[in-house]
């Protein structure tokens, strides 16, 4: 089970665009929502989950030449900006202050600084996520350490349900810092999950666990595949639909 690449590019040498252009300057494409100049040799699109364009070009390239290889892009550029709109933006960064909120099983809770607590970070249904104000800089990984516990637990107890009803054998069980890959299901039926499961509703983690452990049947995406998923989880197609419209907005820590 993957996903797609985030961002779709496009590019090409300059060496075509070192003619030179005198007494020209006009403003920015109206495809293009930012150029970027830098240390680069070629002039590339990008364009972002969420359709924002934004072109990379090396310093000094003048406007004529980055208009000229827009131009020549502009039907790619159209057609990757649709693709790229329906899939919307990528995540923000977690941010970390008293108040901050944080995701954790499809539901946000508050941040609160404390003087001190147990491992740096606890969770508390009622109070929220609970951090040691002095460790307030390793605050990314003791959250990250958090989900990654969080969805190695959880996950064992769905294997555990699934695979003794189901008469299935999963492998070992390996927690991944993936960002487009929920899970995946080793030809040893070792099965390996994003700690990023920790942030999605309980319904679609237990879907990516019971579509990996259903490849531990069926190695595949065939017909047969599916069916058996579908047998073992019936409304499963909803729960996925949530995945692919929320999956990329989650949080990057
Ligand atoms: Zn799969």
């Amino acid at each position: 089970m993957s996903n797609h690449a985030y961002v779709e590019k496009c590019s090409q040498s300059q060496s075509r665009f070192q003619h030179k252009f005198y007494g020209y300057n006009q403003g920015m494409h109206e495809l293009i929502d930012e150029i970027k100049y830098s240390q680069r040799r070629t002039i590339a699109i990008e364009v972002k989950p969420g359709g924002k364009v934004i072109v990379r070009a090396p310093k000094g390239t003048r406007k004529i030449a980055i208009d000229l290889f827009i131009r020549q892009k502009s039907s790619w550029i159209t057609q990757a900006k649709a693709r790229m709109v329906k899939i919307g933006p990528g995540g923000d960064k977690q941010q970390y202050f008293d108040g901050a909120q944080i995701l954790y099983q499809g539901r946000f809770y508050k941040l609160q600084l404390v003087d001190r607590i147990k491992n740096g970070l606890n969770f508390n249904a009622e109070k929220g996520f609970l951090l040691q104000r002095d460790r307030l800089d390793e605050a990314a990984e003791l959250l990250t350490e958090f989900y990654r516990e969080e969805t190695r637990r959880l996950a064992a107890i769905y294997i555990d349900q699934y695979a003794s009803k189901w008469d299935l054998i999963a492998g070992s069980i390996r927690i991944t810092s993936a960002k487009t890959r929920w899970g995946s299901c080793s030809g040893k039926n070792g099965l390996n999950f994003s700690y990023r499961l920790a942030m999605v509703p309980l319904d679609a983690f237990e879907y990516v666990v019971v579509h990996e452990l259903a490849h531990t049947r069926h190695h595949n995406h065939s017909p047969f595949f599916w069916n058996y998923l579908a047998q073992m989880l019936p409304d499963f197609q909803k729960r996925r639909l949530w995945l692919k419209q929320n999956g990329r907005k989650l949080p990057i820590l």
